[in-house]
C-alpha cells in the first residue's frame, strides 16, 4: 500500500468559504466567513485521500485582490512546495478572479507538484452546494501523480482546467467556468483523468520565480467602445508602465484613440491590443500596424491575464520585441 500523500489546503476566502442566511441563498450571502479548517472538516471522506494540512493565509474575496496578494500567495505556495514532506498544494479561493491567481502561479512556481486553485459558486450552506465536491476533486487532483508537471490547476465543476486558460465566464451557474479548448480532463469519483495537457511553457519553463519577485509593475486593463475617452488612456499613461487595451473585435482600436494609443506607446508605455470578445486571436499588424506604432498583440490571452502576463515579462524587460515574444510564447 502506498502512502498517502501530504497536501497543505490554503484558505484565501470567497464563496468557498461563505454562509447564507438560509439554504435557499444560493446567490446572496456572506463570502469569506468561514475558516479553511472549518471547510475542509466538513468535506466526508477527504482525510482518505491524504494527509491533509490548512493554513489560512488570506479571508477576503478574490475582488479585493490586488498584486500584493498575488505576491503573498505565490512566495507562500513556493515555500510550501519546496519543502520535500508537501506533495501538493490546494488554495481555495473566491471565484470572481480565480483565473488571474492561478495563472500568475502557473508562470512563477518553480516546482513539478501539483497545484490546484479551486473555488465555488455557492456557499457551502447553500441548497446544491459545489463546495464540498470541488473542494474533494481539487484534493483528489492534487493528490494523484498524474497531476505533476501539469501547471497550475482550476478544478470545478468536475472539470480540470489548465490555469493558462481558464476564465470564469458566467455569474451565478455552476457551470461558470471554460477554456477556450476545453479542459484538460474531468474528476469522476474523485479520480482525475485526463485528455491532454498544457502546449505552452510554464512553472519550471518560463524565467519568473515567486520567490524573486517584491513587486510588479503598474499595468491597466481598457474596455474599449467607440465613445471610449482619450483621457482615460492618457491618465493611464501618465503612471502606468503596460495598458492592455481590450479592443472591439480583433482587438480593433476607434480613429479618436489611435493618435493617443501611438503617442503613449512613443512615450513608452506597452500597448497590448486585445480583445474585449472573450475568445480568438488578435493578429499582428493585421487591422492596425502594430509594428510601426510600436503596440503589442495579445494572441489568445483575455484581458485580464495579458495583465498578469505582461506585469511578469516587464520585471524582466522593457524590449517591445521580447514582450511580443512573450506572448506569442506563454
Ligand atoms: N466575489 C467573491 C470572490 O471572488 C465570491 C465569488 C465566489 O467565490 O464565487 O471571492
Amino acid at each position: 500500500m502506498t502512502a498517502k500523500p501530504n497536501l497543505v489546503v490554503i484558505g484565501t476566502g470567497g464563496t468557498i468559504a461563505g454562509r447564507g442566511n438560509a439554504a435557499v441563498n444560493t446567490s446572496a450571502y456572506q463570502c469569506s466567513v468561514l475558516g479553511i479548517d472549518e471547510v475542509l472538516a466538513s468535506i466526508p471522506h477527504a482525510d482518505a485521500l491524504a494527509n491533509l494540512r490548512a493554513e489560512q493565509l488570506l479571508q477576503t474575496g478574490s475582488e479585493n485582490f490586488g498584486n500584493a496578494h498575488l505576491l503573498v500567495i505565490g512566495r507562500r505556495v513556493s515555500a510550501l512546495l519546496a519543502q520535500p514532506d508537501v506533495d501538493g498544494v490546494v488554495i481555495a479561493h473566491g471565484t470572481d478572479t480565480i483565473e488571474e491567481t492561478a495563472y500568475f502561479l502557473h508562470l512563477t512556481l518553480k516546482s513539478a507538484k501539483p497545484v490546484v486553485v479551486v473555488g465555488s459558486m455557492r456557499p457551502p450552506s447553500a441548497l446544491s452546494s459545489d463546495a464540498a465536491l470541488n473542494l474533494y476533486d481539487a484534493l483528489a487532483v492534487a493528490a494523484d501523480p498524474a497531476s505533476r508537471g501539469l501547471g497550475a490547476l482550476v478544478v470545478v465543476n468536475d472539470e480540470i482546467h489548465t490555469a493558462r486558460d481558464v476564465a470564469k465566464r458566467n455569474s451565478f451557474k455552476l457551470e461558470a467556468f471554460g477554456s477556450p479548448y476545453g479542459p484538460l480532463g474531468y474528476v469522476v469519483e474523485g479520480v482525475p483523468r485526463y485528455y491532454r495537457r498544457p502546449a505552452r511553457p510554464h512553472t519550471l519553463d518560463t524565467p519568473w520565480s515567486a520567490d524573486a519577485l517584491d513587486a510588479l509593475p503598474k499595468v491597466d486593463v481598457v474596455h474599449a467602445y467607440g465613445a471610449l475617452d482619450r483621457r482615460v488612456i492618457d491618465a493611464i499613461a501618465a503612471d502606468a508602465r503596460g495598458l492592455i487595451y481590450a479592443g472591439t473585435g480583433n482587438g480593433n482600436v476607434s480613429e479618436s484613440l489611435i493618435g493617443p494609443l501611438r503617442d503613449a506607446a512613443r512615450g513608452g508605455l506597452r500597448v497590448v491590443r486585445a480583445s474585449r470578445t472573450g475568445s480568438g486571436v488578435v493578429v499582428r499588424n493585421g487591422a492596425q500596424p502594430d509594428g510601426a506604432f510600436g503596440w503589442l498583440t495579445v494572441d489568445d490571452q483575455l484581458p485580464q491575464k495579458a495583465r498578469i502576463l505582461l506585469m511578469l515579462a516587464l520585471t524582466q524587460t522593457d524590449d517591445p520585441a521580447a514582450l511580443q515574444a512573450a506572448f506569442d510564447r506563454y
